[in-house]
């Protein structure tokens, strides 16, 4: 292999790098590195720790088609189980040879005359390739809270992505802000091992019961059409996004759940959102309200006015005295924005040509950034059902893509501008009557002036078809300055060695 000199670059090793990877090797295609900026594989599974971590869709289809996994002990995996999964697939396919761990990218760009990117890695020399495939995740960076007086707090303050386990929390006063996916999952076990739990809530969330239990034991095809049950049980779901109406009746489900679950009237009232359901991600749990209705537990609601070196002063004056602060205040939208400074053709810079609201082409490609490809990019994130499934369609595409280049012996490819905004158009466009639609409800989906650059409105099945087959004709295509035969040269995998 020439050192500094591989075909494809693959940035991250979580669900969508190794599933790219895989995908590649499976194809005959092994001329690719993967750089990961830790020690070991796993992304969003290896970074989310925190006690109660799980997934809250079913590991059948959080899960790759190609490798389903007899060894899941529930329904909905914690954590670490979807760990090992990831570590599995990468030594079953014998990816971790290809994986460059501590190579955290610093910046990457296109030179138009070779058709190469030249890859920047922080302490290491760069990598050139033709192309490059970002696989770092929608949500990788952890958000702070923009709160006054967080860096003066005198215990512990970390956020649920950067979980320290080495700090004791038994019997402590405990706070956690937040009442999104991490938080529900994070208070109840706080409210296990902490002396006093207080939950600062800016925005209360809608909640569902949770199906979960032990998996079953069932032979293979058994899983296979466990598989296919849930995924379109959870594509039903759609519906009730993308028509309002039909989400009453969900709104109803989760209004007698926390009836149910909550005794106390008063508590029920600060914990029923007064926006439409779906607009924010759904939640499902069997255990927060439980952990909300008990006598060591507060939920506050009055608003944080800033942090002290002893704790944390809401709007009302209150001065509440705590141990530890737990931020579940979620991710800097990787999706809106690009992960480290991207140079495309002619000095193009993706953050500035994203500015206002970051778009591609079937989330996927991007105009004026030539032979690269963005896993899980703009408008390919899901409410309804498995990230996975969207995961395995992008490879699917973009395998088709760098099949057609190889054969053609392409030196570069692009997606058409006109293509990439009729698209995008007609995306903007399905948003309205949504419950994603600004009228309904804010939400981090959506850019500061409204616009949702996160969010597939559609059934996911919907994106698949998109992505069946690599549409050639929406790419500007140019070829090896030699012809075909040195374009297939370079672009096969085993010329490089
Ligand atoms: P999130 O959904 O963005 O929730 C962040 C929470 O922090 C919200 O309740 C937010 O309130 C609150 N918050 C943010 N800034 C605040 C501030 N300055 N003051 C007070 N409250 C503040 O983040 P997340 O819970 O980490 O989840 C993010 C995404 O990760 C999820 O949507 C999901 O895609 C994924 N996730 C998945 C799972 C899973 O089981 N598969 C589990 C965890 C996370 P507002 O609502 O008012 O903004």
């Amino acid at each position: 292999m020439n050192p500094g000199r591989e075909t494809i670059v693959i940035v991250g090793t979580g669900f969508s790098g190794l599933g790219m990877a895989i995908r590649l090797k499976k194809a005959g295609i092994d001329d690719f590195v993967l750089l990961e900026k830790a020690g070991e594989v796993g992304g969003t599974w290896r970074e989310n720790h925190y006690p109660g971590a799980a997934c809250d869709v079913p590991s059948p289809v959080y899960s790759f088609s190609f490798e389903p996994n007899p060894k899941w002990s529930r329904v909905f995996s914690p954590q670490a189980e979807i760990l090992a999964y990831l570590k599995h697939c990468a030594d079953k396919y014998q990816i971790r040879p290809h994986i460059r761990f501590h190579s955290e990218v610093s910046a990457a760009s296109y030179e138009v005359k070779s058709g190469l990117w030249t890859v920047q890695i922080q302490g290491q020399s760069p990598l050139v390739c033709r192309f490059l495939i970002l696989a770092s995740g929608g949500l990788s960076r952890p958000s702070y809270p923009n709160i006054p007086g967080l860096k003066n707090f005198q215990g512990a303050l970390f956020h649920t992505a950067a979980w320290r386990h080495d700090v004791p929390l038994h019997g402590q006063r405990v706070a956690v802000i937040g009442t999104g996916a991490s938080a529900i999952q994070v208070v109840p076990e706080m409210v296990r091992v902490a002396g006093e739990v207080k939950v600062f809530q800016r925005t209360p969330a809608w909640i569902l019961p949770k199906p979960d239990g032990l998996m079953p034991q069932r032979s293979r095809p058994g899983n296979w059409l466990l598989r296919k049950l849930l995924y379109w049980q959870f594509e039903m779901k759609a519906l009730a996004l993308l028509r309002p109406k039909l989400m009453r009746y969900g709104q109803k489900m989760a209004l007698a759940f926390l009836k149910d679950e909550v005794p106390d009237p008063k508590l029920r009232e600060k914990l029923t959102p007064d926006y439409i359901m779906g607009c924010k991600r759904i939640l499902l749990s069997n255990d927060f309200y439980k952990a909300m209705s008990q006598p060591q537990t507060q939920l506050i609601t009055s608003g944080i006015e800033e942090v002290t070196a002893r704790g944390i002063r809401t709007r009302d004056g209150a001065e509440h005295e705590l141990d530890a602060v737990i931020c579940a205040t979620g991710f800097q939208v990787a999706e809106a924005s690009a992960p480290f400074p991207i140079q495309g053709r002619r000095g193009l810079v993706l953050s500035e040509v994203w500015k206002d609201g970051a778009q591609a082409y079937l989330g996927t490609t991007v105009s004026g950034f030539p032979n690269m490809f963005i896993i899980v990019g703009p408008n390919s994130g899901l409410g309804h059902n498995s990230i996975v499934f969207i995961i395995e369609s992008q490879v699917q595409y973009i395998l088709g893509a760098l099949r057609t280049a190889r054969k053609k012996g392409w030196k570069s490819l692009e997606v058409k501008a006109g293509i990439q905004k009729a698209f995008n158009e007609r995306i903007q466009k399905r948003f309205q009557n949504t419950v994603w639609s600004r009228e309904h409800c804010v939400s981090w989906y959506q850019t500061p002036s409204g616009k949702n650059t996160t969010i597939w409105p559609g059934f996911s099945f919907t994106f698949r078809l998109r992505t069946l087959f690599f549409d050639r004709a929406a790419y500007e295509t140019l070829e090896t300055a030699a012809g075909q035969e040195a374009g297939q040269a370079h672009l096969n995998p085993l010329s490089t060695r």
